[in-house]
């Protein structure tokens, strides 16, 4: 584990409590189903918040809705204090999707994944050493320095999601997005990823995740926001431990068992 230790991780710059995503009085629905309601939250610079919820319950939703993926029906999304649809500022975003299953990309390296984090910062320049140094720097700080001429399909789970981490710091994100980032990743190396997230956070990243594994989530993450269409808990980890909303929210789910979502 090497997080933290070079302690110059590069970011466009937030200063810590200013806001990163905000949502006002957000509903949402695909077609004829609603799936968001009454949704108001704000994630502040240097957070670690952890989206909890049943199947189903819209956390994939609500993240695309903060990333300005998808746009509210009504309500409104901002992101670093701009409308989120038309913020173009990719690089302060560094995003790992669910089950980051790279079987269907080309067969590129680790080391190529990580460097098209650079694209934004260097446009039709060719990279500079600089650029180079970077990529090898967040290669170090995720612990990936050793496969980096591997192809990412000859990753594990765990290391693929390193490797998609790496991408985002090269690119200097001031904010973390994931979606159930360790599905399908082994227990040792679910603990391993989860001390990365921290050791990034306390280096100022703002992380964001959906994680269905809620002793992860309550073993690391200092904010929770429970959802079920609503918002049943937002607030500290601990209060959030003490309280009943996890059984409220999970007693009135959505969609009927079965539903992956
Ligand atoms: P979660 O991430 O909590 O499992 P989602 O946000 O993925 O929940 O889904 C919320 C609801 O919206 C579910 O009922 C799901 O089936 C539905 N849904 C998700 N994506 C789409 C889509 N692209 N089109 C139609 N319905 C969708």
């Amino acid at each position: 584990m090497t997080a933290g230790e070079s302690g110059s991780l590069r970011r466009s710059g937030t200063d810590s409590g200013s806001a990163v995503a905000e949502l006002r009085d957000v509903e949402f629905g695909y077609a004829a189903t609603p799936v968001l309601e009454d949704v108001s939250l704000r994630i502040d610079s240097g957070e670690y918040a952890a989206i909890v919820g049943p199947n189903g319950s819209g956390k994939s939703t609500l993240m695309k809705l903060m990333l300005g993926l998808l746009r509210p029906d009504t309500g409104e999304v901002q992101l670093f204090g701009e409308p989120a649809h038309s913020f173009d500022d990719g690089s302060r975003i560094g995003y790992v999707a669910q089950h980051a299953s790279a079987s269907k990309e080309m067969p590129i390296t680790v080391r190529e994944v990580v460097k098209m984090g650079r694209f934004p910062h260097v446009g039709f320049r060719r990279l500079s050493d600089g650029d180079w140094a970077i990529v090898d720097e967040a290669l170090e700080t995720v612990g990936m320095s050793a496969f980096a001429d591997r192809r990412v399909t000859q990753l594990s789970g765990g290391q693929r999601q390193r490797a998609f981490i790496a991408r985002a710091l090269a690119g200097e994100a001031d904010l973390l997005v994931l979606d159930e980032p360790t599905v399908g990743v082994d227990a040792e190396s679910v603990d391993a990823f989860y001390e990365l997230l921290e050791a990034l956070n306390d280096d100022g990243i703002t992380v964001v995740l959906i994680e269905h594994d809620l002793t992860a989530v309550t073993d690391h993450a200092e904010r929770v926001i429970c959802l079920n269409r609503k918002i049943y808990f937002d607030g500290e980890t601990e209060e959030f431990v003490a309280g009943d909303a996890l059984a409220r929210a999970f007693g009135t789910a959505a969609s009927p068992a079965g539903d992956s979502g």
